[in-house]
């Protein structure tokens, strides 16, 4: 059993450090790329935003790919024999796991993905009493460790906060303090805030969007010029993974309940006994024994990816489709 969340915190450094320098080539705004429905989105209606997106893979797939690569060579496996099964919040992580590029070679680096709700139901089909299970500890000692940076980026804003804590660190060599980003925890669909990351960066500007609709707001912004940003938070959910479509969700109560489980993983975060993505041990060791640094040559071969072109060519007129229409109502 490994936890995603490990690979979150991987995340959080090859994203960050792939933000400061992309600032630091003077490539603003950044986008994040964690979110496999927004990158759908981002491909087929608005192909023009690409090049601003982080080339940074999401927490599934980087787990994916190192319980591939470092895993077998940490624990003397055979890595043909290793298959990855996904247990996920989200329906569009099913999607992400069969694109063509986010494969090893030939080995897909997700093999499958189930879905919260789907695992509800394969626990009830084989009588498994959830409530009835001991909680225990990660056996994994690799792969399984988590900050409380890793933790809430399950919410909206949380990748945003997860990230200003590691870059600050990055350019100060201190920590952040206060550690929690109360400027960047409201729940409207867009929201921005300034922050001072000190050093040679200074100041930047941030957003964050949840739900399409918001999103759609900010990219045809940013398109048009008239959005300020440096770096863009999204997440297609409203309310950010922990209330992901593949989750058991509240049609009647959906705000206080997003709110809820929330302030959950913000109470995760606080009784962690490390914060920030960059104190993970198992993190450190990851980089000290296989990758080397963030955003090193390895990095970016094993935990970066590429976007495409997906925009369908309207082939057919609306006078072709208003003709299908009406011969197929057509009463003789
Ligand atoms: S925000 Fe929703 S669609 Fe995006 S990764 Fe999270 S659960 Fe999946």
């Amino acid at each position: 059993m490994l936890d995603t969340n490990f690979a979150a915190d991987v995340v959080i450094m090859e994203e960050g450090t792939e933000l400061l320098r992309r600032l630091g080539e003077g490539h603003r705004p950044t986008f994040t790329s964690c979110c496999p429905a927004w990158i759908n989105f981002a491909e087929t209606h608005y192909p023009e935003i690409l090049p601003h997106l982080s080339s940074t893979k999401s927490p599934q797939q980087v787990l994916g790919i190192l319980a591939k690569t470092w895993l077998p060579e940490k624990m003397n496996l055979d890595a043909s024999r290793i298959r990855v099964i996904s247990l996920m919040p989200c329906t569009a992580k099913k999607d992400e796991a069969v694109r063509a590029q986010l494969r090893h070679g030939e080995v897909p680096e997700i093999d499958v993905v189930l879905t919260v709700r789907e695992f509800v139901r394969l626990l009830r089909r084989e009588g498994v009493d959830f409530a009835a299970i001991e909680p225990s500890v990660f056996d994994n000692p690799y792969m399984s460790d988590s900050s409380g940076a890793g933790v809430i980026f399950g919410t909206t804003g949380g990748v945003m906060e997860a990230a200003v804590r590691t870059m600050y660190h990055a350019i100060n060599g201190t920590e952040l303090e206060p550690v929690e980003l109360q400027a960047l925890r409201g729940f409207d669909g867009v929201r921005s805030a300034t922050l001072d990351l000190g050093g040679a960066i200074g100041t930047v500007k941030v957003a964050m969007a949840h739900g399409l609709k918001p999103t759609r707001q900010i990219v045809e912004a940013v398109l048009a010029g008239t959005a300020d940003f440096d770096f863009i938070e999204i997440m297609a959910c409203p309310g950010g993974c922990v209330d992901g479509g593949g989750t058991l969700r509240s049609k009647k109560a959906y705000l206080p309940h997003a709110l809820k489980r929330r302030e959950t993983l913000f109470g995760i975060d606080r009784a962690r006994p490390r914060r920030q993505s960059h104190a993970n041990p198992q993190v450190q060791a990851l980089y000290r024994d296989f990758l080397e640094r963030p955003y090193s040559e390895k990095a970016h071969y094993l935990l970066h990816t590429w976007y495409q072109d997906r925009r369908r060519v309207m082939t057919r007129t609306v006078q072709d489709i208003w003709n299908d229409i009406t011969m197929s109502t057509k009463v003789y």
